[in-house]
């Protein structure tokens, strides 16, 4: 391919709105462009990645034993009626009307419309288990669409869905998703932290999500440095907090004592009162629903009042995730009192069946300070077992980085990362809601054990360019550059022996396989030069008039330095340098990469 044939818009200046590397960087090779927020359109040279990346997720996917499909992407509501979600995934779903004033729904994923064509085409345990993935466009209503392709209005996901006829069968069909995404991830390029991720309401143990290490991630992944543990934050459980929650009673009964003016845990570590947070319940209201229909009912939440609310947690252990914090007005209806002053003593609650939810951070404390539900008031001398009415006891705080880690009490580190990729054992929700039923050998009726599994292929090639580029711009590997090579004649009158020269080794690498990008611009050689490094190819090969005269050409690898091979060894050179790069990432593909390896004993 010749440069002035295709068309890559670079750009010198970084576009203002762009706030992270990968963005500016997508924008300014012109791989992309901004139609609006969360709209981009792909440029020849975005595009070629984006094929590459989803050959790649293809060729594993096949390799895997998943059957590609195409569904459509304007969906009916009825099914998501059927399946609940047309209520509780509200929020992203764009609808769209036709002309008789109908309903359509803009898909931002599939298990509706794949779990409907199962219940049509399967009926037997002889018929299973099947994997069927496709690669698609998704719509999904962000409330903010940022970062470019990382959280996009409309995007391109590859969506796979299993179907088996046990819970041990299902486990078997995610381990080789779980497998084969470790492998796609390698083969990117990327590297990738496989950890366990929030199952919701639906519950259970088997959510990996992988996540590339990012400061600009939207996600907090808590890790340990031998590999023993990793966890997305919304999940992670540890040995509880370092500082141990005091537990001897300190008086015979709580005491009330005035604190004008504080209404924060903070405030109230300060003199006078110098009370440590650990020693202190924060407590917190939050409006609960049951399910949709539900009234909102109150529940009080107790932490330590150096911890945070786990709201994933919190979820997990109500069943629901429809909850907010109270207002302040009800926070008054309920307690009597305003934020700031609130606490859990019994004695002091008008509602004797509030429930109250503690934490188990908070078992057995002993000598606490809390609200007195009195504006202006705190009591000292909470013991949690003698004047707190607990409801249930969870764990509901949010894990801290040098907390111990729960497999084998390694300290915890935390780090911010990117979301690419989600493997998630759905259990039987939507076979049981769409009846995706199968007859087992005794002919007695089943519904199907389902497993989801989505890869975000547009967030993944920009997660590429975040974890891949230096202060020039991209470092593509290999085998998701839009072309492996860059040859740059320093000179392009067609007739001139740098330009001929680069034209023939065009057409022999291109007959060999090789992906060549030409740069016939007639540009300044710095011009020509910052570009291809900017864009990121593997390999630029300069064509100068100077070398040539030595009869020399210059290899530039876009992570090396320059060097001068003779012009009779120079396609040799450049065929067994794309060998050994290409050696260097399959090695990380057999490897499966550190930290998939490290994850073994979770997924297991
Ligand atoms: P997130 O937590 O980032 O919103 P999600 O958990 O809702 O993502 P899934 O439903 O698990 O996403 O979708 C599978 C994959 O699709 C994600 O792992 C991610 O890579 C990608 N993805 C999800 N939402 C977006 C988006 N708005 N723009 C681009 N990619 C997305
Ligand atoms: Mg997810």
């Amino acid at each position: 391919m010749r440069w002035t044939q295709t068309f890559i818009p670079t750009l010198k200046e970084t576009p203002a709105d762009a706030e992270i590397v990968s963005h500016k960087l997508m924008l300014r090779a012109g791989l992309v462009r901004k139609l609006t927020g969360g709209l981009y359109t792909f440029l020849p040279l975005g595009l070629r990645v984006l094929r590459k990346v989803e050959q790649i997720v293809r060729e594993e996917m096949d390799r895997a034993g998943a059957i590609e499909v195409f569904m459509p992407a304007l969906q009916p509501p009825e099914i998501w009626q059927q399946s609940g979600r047309y209520v509780t995934a509200r929020e992203v779903l764009y609808k769209v009307k036709d002309r008789a004033n109908k309903e359509w729904l803009l898909g931002p994923t599939h298990e509706e419309v794949i779990t409907t064509l199962v219940a049509g085409e399967i009926s037997s345990y002889r018929q299973l288990p099947r994997n069927f993935y496709q690669i698609q466009t998704k719509f999904r209503d962000e409330i903010r669409p940022r970062f470019g392709l990382m959280r996009a209005k409309e995007f391109i996901m590859k969506d796979a869905y299993s179907f088996d006829v046990t819970d041990a069968a299902a486990q078997v069909s995610y381990q080789k998703m779980y497998d084969a995404y470790t492998r796609i991830f390698a083969r990117c390029g990327l590297r990738t932290l496989p950890v366990e991720a929030d199952t919701g309401v639906i519950g259970g143990k088997f959510s990996h999500e992988f996540m590339v290490p990012a400061d600009t991630g939207e996600n907090e992944v808590v890790y340990c440095e031998s590999g023993s543990y990793a966890a997305n934050l919304e999940k992670a459980t540890s040995g509880g907090p370092l500082e141990p929650t005091p537990t001897r009673s300190t008086g015979p009964a709580p005491e009330k004592f005035p604190t004008p003016g504080v209404f924060t845990i903070e405030a109230l570590t300060a003199p006078p009162y110098g009370v440590a947070a650990p020693a202190q319940i924060k407590t917190l209201v939050l409006m609960v629903k049951r399910s949709e229909e539900a009234e909102s009912e109150p529940v009080l939440v107790l932490l330590r009042g150096d911890d945070q609310l786990n709201e994933a947690k919190f979820a997990g252990a109500l069943g629901t995730n429809v909850f907010r914090p109270a207002t302040p007005e009800e926070v008054f209806a309920v307690l009597g009192a305003h934020p700031g002053s609130l606490g859990a003593v019994a004695a002091t609650l008008k509602t004797p069946n509030l429930r109250v939810l503690a934490d188990t951070a908070l078992r057995g404390a002993a000598g606490m300070t809390t609200g007195a539900n009195e504006d202006g008031f705190h009591f000292r001398h909470v013991d949690l077992d003698r004047d707190v009415r607990v409801t249930d006891w969870a764990d509901l705080r949010t894990v801290r980085a040098g907390e111990r880690g729960p497999v084998n009490g390694q300290p915890l580190k935390l780090r911010r990362a990117i979301e690419v990729g989600h493997v998630f054992k759905l259990g039987t929700k939507y076979s049981e809601a769409l009846h995706a039923l199968y007859l087992d050998e005794a002919g007695h009726q089943h519904p199907c054990v389902m497993g989801c599994y989505g890869i975000g292929i547009t967030r993944t090639v920009q997660a590429i360019i975040e974890q891949c580029n230096d202060r020039d711009g991209i470092v593509w590997p290999l085998t998701t550059a839009p072309f492996a090579v860059c040859l740059t004649p320093l000179n392009v009158a067609p007739d001139h022996p740098a330009f001929r020269l680069a034209q023939t080794w065009h057409d022999e690498l291109t007959a060999r396989g090789v992906e060549v990008l030409l740069d016939d611009r007639d540009e300044r050689p710095g011009v020509k030069f910052k570009d291809a490094d900017l864009i990121g190819f593997p390999l630029r090969v300069n064509l100068g008039e100077k070398s040539l005269a030595r009869d020399e050409v210059e290899l530039k690898p876009r992570r090396e330095g320059l060097r001068a091979v003779k012009v009779e060894h120079a396609l040799s050179a450049i065929l067994e340098w794309l060998d050994t790069e290409s050696g260097r990432l399959a090695e990380g593909t057999g490897r499966s990469g550190d930290s998939a390896r490290n994850d073994r004993s979770t997924a297991a």
